[in-house]
């Protein structure tokens, strides 16, 4: 067997430990006899596995008792939607920080709901640093700011110390660097984040809210559209995405075995410093984004020339270095080093780089 280093944005690679673990329980979970996949979401089993994970991510992000943890389907971009459903009726303001297509997707569609502002945007400069957040400048009646913590595709995410500043109600897409380091989440009234980024397989969606916004919810939106009928039913309302959540609980206790938060985040910050060092030596490859808005995650970088990024992409797929290719919209290359990346993959990157610079300069 061969594993590949998968630098994929998502879905992307999931600790081999984790997968393991899902082998070996395939096909009789536990002694039920039967895979995870096969068995009722109202079975025993099921619930200690669903009850499990909640417990181990709110442990995880350190959420109050203050807060809801939900697991829902239709991706991070449902939310888009859900959001302004759910928090604002239609004459309402919001304020969104535009600092890349994912949080301009959350604006577009808060239109349709409600009276959305943009407090600033990066787009200008395609999204190669976060605006300043300037919070007196909000319409008065704004209900909340919206973030994107970690913008996936430009390479950049809001420094927790930026994050620690803000004083108005925060609500905020941590899809790509949930759990990747210290951030305190409580300062949020909701985060959600598609588990396929940093958490696990495509088809669950985590979703954490103060319990008061889920009291004082709208009905007259649709009925799996509502944080309160799934947080009334503990995420249990319909069928939930059992073997998503299974793996996701399973990646939370590889997570808890790092060292929590604290561990992965200090992997992760060596991880980003030996691949940004090198980029910033470099005599061929370049990240323009500024320094402090660099992302821990998505690190972004070209050679300036179209044809050798081609090169350098297809030459990496031959020494099991995949999906390095930019999103389409920005071209040039792009890792994505998310928590399961292990440490070797990201040397093994830097040496391909160090030989295809010797051999093009
Ligand atoms: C991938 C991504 C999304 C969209 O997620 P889906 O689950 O595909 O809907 C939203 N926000 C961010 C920051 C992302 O990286």
């Amino acid at each position: 067997m061969k594993r590949i280093y998968n630098f994929s944005a998502g879905p992307s690679t999931l600790p081999v430990e984790v997968l393991e673990k899902a082998q070996k329980e395939m096909l009789d979970y536990n002694n039920s006899g039967m895979s995870v996949m096969e068995m009722s979401h109202r079975s025993s089993f099921y619930d200690d596995i669903h009850k499990e994970a909640k417990k181990d991510l709110i442990e995880l992000m350190g959420l109050s008792d203050d807060y809801e943890l939900l697991f829902l389907q239709g991706g991070g971009s449902t939310q888009f939607a859900m959001i302004p459903m759910n928090l604002l009726d239609k004459e309402d303001v919001a304020s969104y920080l535009i600092t890349g297509s994912w949080a301009d997707k959350a604006y577009k569609e808060a239109k349709k709901f409600a009276k959305p502002e943009i407090l600033a945007s990066s787009k200008e400069d395609t999204y190669t640093y976060i605006p300043e957040i300037k919070e007196e400048e909000m319409d008065v009646n704004s209900k909340f700011l919206y973030l994107c913590v970690n913008n996936t595709i430009y390479g950049t995410r809001i420094a927790p110390e930026k994050i620690d500043k803000l004083t108005k109600p925060l609500v905020a897409d941590i899809s790509s660097n949930i759990l990747s380091e210290k951030y305190d989440y409580n300062k949020f009234d909701l985060v959600f984040a598609g588990a396929q980024k940093n958490l696990g397989p495509a088809g669950v969606t985590i979703v954490a809210l103060k319990k008061g916004l889920i009291k004082e919810a709208r009905e007259d939106i649709p009925t799996m559209l509502s944080y309160k009928t799934h947080a009334d039913k503990d995420s249990l309302y319909n069928t939930p995405p059992c073997y998503s959540i299974y793996i996701t609980g399973l990646v939370a206790k590889w997570i808890k075995k790092m060292g929590g938060v604290e561990g992965i985040e200090a992997i992760n910050k060596e991880k980003a410093k030996l691949l940004y060092d090198f980029i910033d030596n470099s005599k061929i490859f370049k990240n323009n984004i500024k320094v402090e808005d660099r992302s821990l995650m998505n690190v972004v970088f070209v050679t300036g020339n179209d044809e050798l990024d081609a090169k350098f992409v297809k030459g990496a797929k031959e020494k099991g270095l995949e999906n390095l290719k930019g999103h389409r919209t920005v071209g040039g290359m792009r890792a994505s080093i998310y928590n399961a990346m292990p440490i070797e993959g990201v040397k093994a990157l830097i040496d391909y780089m160090k030989d295809f610079e010797r051999e093009n300069r």
